[in-house]
């Protein structure tokens, strides 16, 4: 009597556990939305269409604006994360003294302020790496929220980055392929696609598989088209000293604000680095790379179907896009393996004039 009376118990308690992760399991699932790839296909075809010789072509260049180019960290911590292992005070004094005019403090789920520095030509912006739980805090991915006053704590990613736009901010992906956070720390292209409002992908993070973060930001920009901008950046994610200086964007903007650097990530005018300083930009329709200094390195023109159609090992090289290859990209490679990535110039075909 009573061994069966414990049996029923036994099973009681089975399903209830049972239904208790079904449900959860489900709730979790639907937290993290992604898309079919087929419903968003490739914009770009494998192979180049040919086009007619009496069209023309318009180049469009993110670095057309006024302005000069200032460094800039957008992602790194301080010990008011619990990885961080310098004090603010010792962490942004290093950017400062390092060139930096434009640093974003990005603390894991919370917003960090410093006010130390009294310079005009040095820019703190407020921002956190927020982590979008799955299954539960701390597991799950990263993104940047950079500009905003708050750390967003609840909702899935996609209330995250709407949060922050809605604050006036900016949002970002953090090192898509990182495999961290028991491998929960991943973003997918079905879920970068499923997702809206941001305006950034990291392609170098110390921490990640830059080759493979920049090949998925190549096949996310390449399946959303020019009218949906997400531009690439490479930061340090620094947590002390050690991966200090590896990776920044240089941002072209008029003087320097806040307001000027915002204005500058949303419309693409910087370009991601290792090393390499470079100019990117159009002169009468053909794309150009200059690298500042003699230190030749290789320049490769990357077309939206991701094929290499122009390589050259320079100081300097160009190319004239035929109007074919959706966008053109251009990426940097020193002999010691620094890179810059330039971000897209897309084409645009229309009438001969
Ligand atoms: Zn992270
Ligand atoms: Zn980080």
């Amino acid at each position: 009597m009573f061994k069966r009376r414990m049996t029923r118990t036994k099973r009681t308690i089975t399903i209830l556990v049972a239904l208790t992760l079904i449900v959860t399991g489900q709730l979790i699932l639907r937290q993290r939305e992604e898309v079919d790839l087929e419903l968003y296909p490739q914009l770009i075809p494998q192979v180049l269409p040919a086009i007619s010789t009496d069209q023309s072509v318009i180049v469009h260049d993110p670095y057309d604006y006024p302005g000069e180019y200032y460094k800039a960290q957008l992602h790194m911590h301080t010990n008011k994360s619990l990885d961080g292992k310098w004090s603010t005070e010792t962490a942004v004094n290093a950017y400062y003294e390092a060139g930096y005019t434009y640093l974003a403090i990005t603390d894991h789920d919370r917003v960090t302020l410093f006010d130390g520095i009294n310079d005009p030509n040095f820019v703190i912006i407020a921002g956190e790496e927020n982590t979008v739980p799955w299954p539960f805090w701390p597991l799950g991915a990263h993104m940047l929220r950079l500009f905003v006053d708050s750390p967003q704590r609840s909702g899935n990613a996609q209330t995250r980055i709407s949060s922050a736009v809605r604050a006036d901010g900016i949002a970002g992906i953090a090192h898509p392929n990182w495999s961290g956070n028991l491998t929960t720390g991943k973003w997918t292209l079905p879920q970068m696609l499923a997702l809206h409002d941001y305006t950034l992908v990291e392609v170098y993070n110390p921490h990640s598989n830059s080759r493979k973060d920049t090949a998925t930001w190549h096949e996310l920009i390449r399946r959303l088209g020019p009218e949906i901008s997400v531009w690439a950046i490479a930061v340090d994610d620094a947590h002390d000293e050690n991966l200090f200086n590896r990776g920044w964007v240089m941002v072209k903007t008029e003087g320097v604000s806040e307001e000027a650097l915002k204005e500058a990530l949303l419309r693409g005018s910087f370009y991601a680095s290792t090393g390499p300083t470079v100019v990117f930009g159009v002169e009468d329709g053909v794309i150009t790379a200059r690298i500042e200094g003699d230190e030749p390195a290789e320049i490769s023109f990357i077309a939206g179907n991701g094929e290499v159609v122009y390589s050259i090992t320079s100081t300097e090289g160009s190319y004239e896009p035929k109007g074919n290859e959706g966008f053109i990209r251009v990426e940097v490679e020193t002999k010691r393996g620094k890179r810059a990535w330039s971000q897209p110039f897309w084409l645009e075909v229309g009438e001969a004039l």
